[in-house]
C-alpha cells in the first residue's frame, strides 16, 4: 500500500464556534465548538473556553445543533428505483421479494450509477456521512455493479462500505430468487477477490471499503457462505448478510438445512466479530447470548421492519449480551426513504414501544446511529466528536415550525422530527451548505434517477 501524506499537516485550522448545542457522543464537552484541521478534529472547546490551537478560519454555528455524522449500516441503493411500487405494496418479505426480483433482474449500469448517487445525496442531506450498501443483484446485463458504485460514490464524496453481495441458490435449486439473477460460486468468489484488490482501502481516513455479503440463507448455498468467510479472513475484510428478519426465514432454514439461522451461521463459520447482520429480530434467548458472546454486530432497521411487519429487534438484550448494535435505513423499497435522521426517530419510537418509555432515550437512538454503527463497520475513527477522530459532522437548524417551543435542543432534533441537515462535512470538507449539495445540482441527480426508474419499471407500468 502507498503511504499517503497526512492531510492534517500544513493545513489551516477552522473553529466551528459557539454551537446552539453539540452532542459529542461521549463525555467530552464541546459546548463552545470544535477545531478541525485537514480531515480531523483536533480540539474540543469546552463551555466558556476559546481554542488553544491557533486557527485561521471560523464558522459561526450559533444557529446549529452539531452531531457526529450519522452512519447507515444497511441499505440497497438500487431499491430507490422501485419505491412504493404498486406490485409490491402491502406484502410481507417473501412475497414482496418475489414481486420485485423480476424488476431488479433488469438493472443496468446506468440504473446503478443513478441510484447510488441519488441514495447517497438523500442520505447526505439527512446528515449521514457514511453508508454501507448491500448490492446482491448481478446479471448478464450488469456484471460489474460494484465498479459502477465506486465511481458514483467517489464523485459524491460520502464514505462508503460497498458490500459485494451474491445469490447462488435459484428457484430451480430450492431458493427464492429467479435463476436469472443467481451466479456460480466460482464467479462470485473471483469477483469478490478482484474488488477487494482493486478498491478496498483499509486506511483510517478511508472513503471506500469493500466487504463480502452473500444475500441471505434463503438465496445462497452453505458452501458459498464458508468460502466467502475464508476469502474475507484472508483479505482482512468484513462479512455482512441478512439474518433473523422473519419467522419465514426460521421455517425455511429448519426445512432446508435442519438448523435455525444462528446454528447455521455458526456452522458456516460466521459467528464472530468480523460479521454484521441486518435486522436480527427472530432470535431466542440462547441465540441472543451466543451472538453477544461472539460480538457479532446487528444492524437495526426499524422502518423496514415495521413496513414489512417483520417484528422488533431486541436491541437492548443484544447490547447487554455484548453485541454491538447499529442503525440502517434498509433498502428504499421497504422504507421507502433513505433519511437517516428519520430512522433515528423511528428507532427511538419502536424501541420505546419494545422496552418502555424510560428504557430507551433519544440519545440511545443517536448512539446507535453513530458509535454503534461505527463499531459494526470497524471504524473507530468515526461516530463521535473527539480529538483525533475524522471530521465528519452534521449540523441542523431549529428554526422550522416543527421545533418552535423546544426545550432540549438535541432531544428536539429527534422528538420533533428533524429531516434535513443544514451543513454536512465529510473528512473536513463541506458537502452540504444551506441544505444544498455543494458540488451537485440535486435536480439533475433526481432527473437522471427518475428516468432510470421509468426505464426499469416500464414493463410493469404497461
Ligand atoms: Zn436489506
Amino acid at each position: 500500500m502507498t503511504t499517503r501524506p497526512d492531510p492534517g499537516i500544513a493545513t489551516d485550522a477552522t473553529w466551528i464556534k459557539n454551537p446552539l448545542a453539540c452532542w459529542t457522543g461521549n463525555t467530552q464537552d464541546a459546548s463552545n465548538g470544535i477545531v478541525i484541521r485537514g480531515n480531523r478534529i483536533i480540539e474540543l472547546v469546552a463551555r466558556g473556553q476559546t481554542p488553544q490551537t491557533t486557527y485561521q478560519h471560523s464558522f459561526d454555528a450559533s444557529n446549529h445543533v452539531v452531531l457526529p455524522g450519522l452512519i447507515n449500516c444497511h441499505h440497497h441503493f438500487y431499491q430507490t428505483l422501485t419505491r412504493a411500487l404498486p406490485a409490491a405494496l402491502n406484502k410481507e418479505l417473501f412475497p414482496w421479494l418475489q414481486a420485485l426480483y423480476p424488476v431488479w433482474a433488469n438493472l443496468d449500469d446506468e440504473a446503478i450509477f443513478a441510484s447510488t448517487q441519488l441514495a447517497l445525496s438523500e442520505l447526505l442531506l439527512s446528515g449521514c456521512t457514511t453508508a454501507a450498501d448491500h448490492h446482491y443483484v448481478f446479471s448478464s446485463i450488469m456484471p460489474h455493479a460494484i465498479d459502477v458504485q465506486v465511481a458514483a460514490a467517489s464523485a459524491i464524496g460520502s464514505r462508503v462500505t460497498l458490500t459485494r453481495g451474491s445469490m447462488s441458490l435459484g428457484q430451480s435449486a430450492g431458493g427464492l430468487p429467479p435463476d436469472s439473477v443467481v451466479e456460480t460460486d466460482a464467479r462470485i468468489l473471483s469477483e469478490s477477490a478482484r474488488l477487494i484488490r482493486t478498491y478496498h482501502d483499509p486506511a483510517e481516513d478511508s472513503l471506500c471499503q469493500i466487504a463480502l455479503a452473500p444475500c441471505s440463507p434463503f438465496s445462497v448455498t452453505p458452501d458459498l457462505m464458508r468460502e466467502t468467510a475464508r476469502l474475507a479472513q484472508q483479505n482482512d475484510v468484513l462479512l455482512h448478510t441478512h439474518l433473523g428478519e422473519t419467522e419465514d426465514e426460521n421455517i425455511f432454514c429448519l426445512k432446508k438445512f435442519g438448523q435455525r439461522p444462528v446454528d447455521y451461521l455458526e456452522d458456516v463459520g460466521w459467528l464472530h466479530n468480523r460479521v454484521w447482520l441486518a435486522h436480527g429480530i427472530h432470535f431466542n434467548d440462547d441465540e441472543v447470548q451466543r451472538l453477544g458472546h461472539a460480538c457479532t454486530g446487528i444492524c437495526h432497521c426499524p422502518s423496514s421492519n415495521m413496513l414489512l411487519a417483520s417484528g422488533m429487534c431486541r436491541t437492548l438484550d443484544l447490547q447487554r449480551a455484548g453485541a454491538p448494535v447499529g442503525l440502517g435505513v434498509d433498502g428504499s423499497a421497504s422504507n421507502d426513504g433513505s433519511n437517516m435522521m428519520q430512522e433515528v426517530r423511528q428507532a427511538m419510537l419502536l424501541q420505546k414501544l419494545r422496552y418502555g418509555a424510560a428504557q430507551f432515550s433519544h440519545l440511545d437512538a443517536l448512539s446507535m446511529a453513530t458509535q454503534g454503527s461505527a463499531r459494526l463497520l470497524h471504524r473507530n475513527e468515526l461516530g463521535e466528536i473527539g480529538a483525533g477522530k475524522q471530521a465528519d459532522l452534521a449540523l441542523f437548524r431549529l428554526d422550522e415550525p416543527r421545533f418552535s417551543g423546544y426545550g432540549d435542543a438535541v432531544a428536539a432534533l429527534v422528538l420533533c422530527g428533524a429531516q434535513r441537515a443544514d451543513y454536512v462535512m465529510v473528512g473536513g470538507q463541506w458537502k452540504v451548505k444551506h441544505g444544498m449539495l455543494v458540488e451537485y445540482d440535486i435536480q439533475e441527480i433526481i432527473a437522471r434517477h427518475s428516468l432510470a426508474a421509468q426505464h426499469l419499471t416500464r414493463e410493469l407500468n404497461g
